[in-house]
């Protein structure tokens, strides 16, 4: 099996698992403890965490907090519903994290449409009253790179906050600059699942969404999981330490991937991008035939979160793409422990199938 699907979830490091086994361990250990106990095993494990968030912290800006969430969905959650705004500016290629979420809050919503090439235009209108601003930092099903730091800008003019969904970016690029609220997810940068974060500029107040025994500076309460933290935090540590060491191996594997495709039509900017995610459409490509003739290789098609419900990614479509190119996109996604000829291999295999559908 070749997994090509890092934009879903990327391998956990062998680094992140280690360091969360003490964390899982059995009676004798104490590693199980309530990091909210007082007694020692407890205080050892809200070291534990501290460390982690201390970790986590390292790829964000200064001048913030980070609180844990179970997801980056919940951090998103947090973020939009407890600002309470009445009226939100949106990129029309967010993640349903965000835009159903925006949509779920009950106020006036607002998009920032993209050009062909997946783009918001860094100086986007943003309409009077808007109390949040959201755009990504990298899209997840076409890797493309929002001018973050220019909206962050804009939204401030306006007298709005910031909020930048980074899971695809972070411990990739430099963090988002400007933003007030940054969501990221460990499964995402080879942590575990089950933990994600929310960075809050300091000075902002939020509302909790989960209420409880007052964690997290009671804005989430709810027993943290320190194997969980503490493997957010390793992965964060590694991310940074291996930082140029992957770009450089992503970029590799782009441009031998990227010449493979001769006639297919990239979805999203080439330079502007994320070069671990190589997005394609070819005209008649019948995605389903080609998943079930390759079942070897786990890619996806499109969008892994589109595919399952048979809608075109509305992504693509804000792209400019009509339902039939949307529908016959594929997404290949590689990172840090992709091997070259396993991709080479792959994507030999692909165009291949593809041709033998006679397109
Ligand atoms: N935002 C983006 C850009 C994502 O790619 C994802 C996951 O697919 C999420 C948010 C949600 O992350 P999580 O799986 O941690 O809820």
């Amino acid at each position: 099996m070749i997994y090509l699907d890092y934009q879903a979830t990327t391998p956990l490091a062998p680094e992140a698992r280690e360091a969360m086994l003490p964390w899982l361990s059995g009676p004798e250990a104490m590693g199980f403890a309530n990091p909210h106990s007082p007694h020692r095993p407890g205080r050892a494990a809200a070291a534990a965490v501290e460390l982690a968030r201390d970790q986590v912290a390292a790829l964000l800006p200064p001048g913030g907090r980070v609180v844990f969430t179970g997801s980056a969905t919940e951090a998103l959650n947090l973020a939009i519903l407890g600002c309470k705004p009445r009226r939100i500016a949106v990129s029309a290629i967010e993640h349903a994290a965000v835009l159903d979420t925006a949509r779920a809050s009950g106020a006036e919503v607002d998009r920032f449409d993209v050009d062909g090439e997946g783009l918001v235009a860094p100086n986007a209108a943003i309409p009077a009253g808007t109390d949040l601003v959201a755009v990504m930092q990298v899209n997840n099903e076409i890797g493309t790179v929002q001018p973050v730091a220019a909206l962050a800008e804009a939204a401030h003019a306006a007298g709005a906050l910031f909020l930048c969904d980074a899971v695809q970016g972070a411990g990739k690029l430099a963090p988002p600059a400007g933003a007030d609220l940054i969501a990221l997810s460990a499964h995402k940068l080879h942590g575990p699942k089950g933990v994600g974060a929310l960075w809050i500029r300091d000075g902002i107040e939020l509302a909790p969404l989960i209420h409880g025994g007052g964690q997290e500076g009671g804005l989430r309460s709810g027993t943290l999981s320190p194997a969980l933290c503490v493997g957010f935090g390793a992965a964060a540590k590694l991310a940074a330490t291996r930082r140029e060491e992957d770009a450089a191996h992503v970029a590799d594997l782009w441009l031998r991937a990227r010449d493979r495709f001769a006639g297919w039509t990239l979805n999203g900017s080439a330079e502007a991008r994320w070069h671990g995610n190589l997005n394609l459409h070819k005209p008649g490509l019948d995605v389903a035939r080609l998943m079930s003739d390759l079942r070897d290789l786990a890619f996806s098609a499109g969008s892994a979160c589109a595919s399952g419900s048979g809608r075109p990614s509305h992504v693509l479509r804000a792209l400019g793409l009509t339902d039939t190119a949307a529908k016959s996109s594929i997404r290949i996604g590689f990172g840090r422990y992709t091997l070259s000829r396993e991709l080479e291999d792959a994507c030999a295999r692909i165009v291949a199938a593809a041709a033998a559908q006679g397109v």
